[in-house]
């Protein structure tokens, strides 16, 4: 597929109304890194950075991960690389924790929860990060962010690493960005102040859209039963970029239909200016971006909106059907 896109690997993902969207790709482990450079993306979006602690029977030492993240910027060379911590709980079970019987683990003890109810392991991480970066900018995102406090905690326990490892005489990152992901309805409908505080905002669509259909990801018999252009969830995205916008916070969308091509041309289309995806969707997301006008996209969505359908993809594919 990406020698497919190897004419269009090394453009940008420009409208034929103008717009850039930028594109960049998720990642987990080391081994995904060498598709930064044949996908074409401008960095990783998401790298998730627990499936390094699935597969380790003993918790990692600070210089292992320090070191394994070293790797990933040195394999990066100098592209942004955005570093979530740990999203873990009763479902990603890693192999040292005590498994918790919860009846709802997607709304359980995970993620950032965990990370703030027991700081040892994500301060442990947050070092690991910094003295990682050596000096380079670091850019970390705390996941599944659900009132204001929670990131601001989060982004106090980072910013106190940061003084401590200056007290002990380390290089600093050249500079610090901390972003929030927004998986929650919850979050969108935060103060000001979590927009304000955020330096970026990730959609981290797969979770939110489960939790705003109430429809269970893992779940065959309901994951696919609502859409993601159900008009619903398109125009309470298309509020969030609003609010990011407001405040002036950069904001990209991470979930996995930011790779599927029609998708991320409607999120374009209503104001998402960064996507992130897998490595292999970069190519067809960006021939999509290339042929299309944001304006035209969006003229069919609102005509859609309007006319009282539940979903906009039957008149965007009726459009680009008799546009293509
Ligand atoms: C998401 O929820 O959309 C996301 C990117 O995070 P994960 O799939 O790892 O939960
Ligand atoms: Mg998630």
């Amino acid at each position: 597929a990406q020698r497919r896109y190897a004419s269009i690997r090394n453009k940008p993902a420009k409208t034929t109304c103008g717009h850039v969207v930028g594109l960049h790709m998720n990642a987990g482990l080391m081994a995904d890194l060498p598709s930064l450079e044949g996908s074409g993306a401008e960095g990783v979006g998401l790298f998730r950075t627990e499936l390094q602690f699935l597969t380790r029977s003993k918790v990692p030492r600070r210089s292992e991960l320090a070191a394994l993240y070293a790797r990933v910027m040195d394999a990066a060379n100098g592209k942004r690389v955005v570093f979530r911590t740990l999203d873990i709980g009763s479902d990603k079970v890693v192999p040292f924790m005590k498994p918790t019987e919860e009846p709802n683990p997607a709304m359980g003890w995970r993620a950032i929860r965990v990370g703030l109810d027991r700081p040892g392991m994500l301060r442990m991480q947050l070092q690991a990060l910094i003295r990682a970066a050596d000096g380079r900018p670091l850019t970390v995102m705390f996941p599944f962010i659900a009132q204001l406090d929670e990131f601001r905690l989060a982004r106090d326990h980072l910013l106190r690493e940061l003084e401590r490892e200056e007290r002990l005489g380390r290089v600093l990152p050249s500079k610090v960005d901390i972003g929030a992901m927004l998986e929650t309805p919850s979050i969108a409908f935060a103060p000001r102040q979590f927009f304000e505080m955020a330096d970026f905002i990730s959609i981290g669509g797969n979770d939110l859209k489960q939790f705003f259909f109430a429809a269970d990801r893992e779940n065959e018999r309901v994951r696919r039963r609502y859409d993601t252009l159900n008009v619903s969830f398109l125009t309470f995205l298309e509020q969030i970029v609003e609010r990011c916008t407001d405040t002036g916070t950069p904001l990209s969308y991470c979930g996995e239909d930011a790779g599927r091509p029609v998708e991320a041309l409607c999120f374009a289309a209503i104001g998402l200016k960064a996507l992130s995806m897998r490595p292999a969707s970069i190519g067809p997301v960006k021939h999509m971006l290339r042929k299309s006008s944001l304006a035209e996209a969006r003229a069919v969505i609102d005509a859609a909106r309007a006319s009282g359908a539940q979903s906009v993809r039957p008149a965007v594919m009726d459009w680009l059907r008799r546009r293509d």
